[in-house]
């Protein structure tokens, strides 16, 4: 069985505020938040990233998160000003977490793209 810390989570091992829950997916508040509103999209089942999607033929969920980002940016009201989605794959992409997550940021108007 795959362990991680997002595993956990799902699991209620470890605690997490909850933002929002359904079948596909949990949607948490990020430990270390980089904007005023910064939450993870979370799928319940463990994927550890893009080419696991592909590989389990569960791509039609990738669309699914997204829309799952969207409906929660409405419930936390951002949704009306914008906000920005961040994927971060591979050791270049900075991914901590080996479990497939998207983060959805936005409640400021962000600086320019994220990329140093
Ligand atoms: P990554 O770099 O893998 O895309 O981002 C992982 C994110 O998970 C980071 O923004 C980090 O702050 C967040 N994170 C790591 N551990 C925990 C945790 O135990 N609880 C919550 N809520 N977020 C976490």
């Amino acid at each position: 069985m795959i362990s991680d810390v997002f595993c956990k989570i799902i699991k209620g091992e470890l605690p997490a505020e909850v933002i929002y829950k359904d079948d596909d997916f949990l949607v948490i508040k990020d430990i270390n938040p980089q904007a005023p509103v910064h939450l993870l999209i979370i799928p319940i089942k463990h994927y550890d990233s893009l080419e696991d999607f592909l590989e389990k033929k569960d791509t039609a969920l990738l669309g699914k998160a997204l829309m799952t980002a969207h409906k929660v940016s409405h419930q936390v009201g951002i949704a009306e000003k914008g906000y920005r989605i961040i994927l971060n794959e591979g050791e270049h992409g900075g991914k901590l977490v080996p479990h497939f997550h998207i983060h959805l940021l936005g409640g400021k108007r962000l600086g320019p793209k994220l990329v140093k």
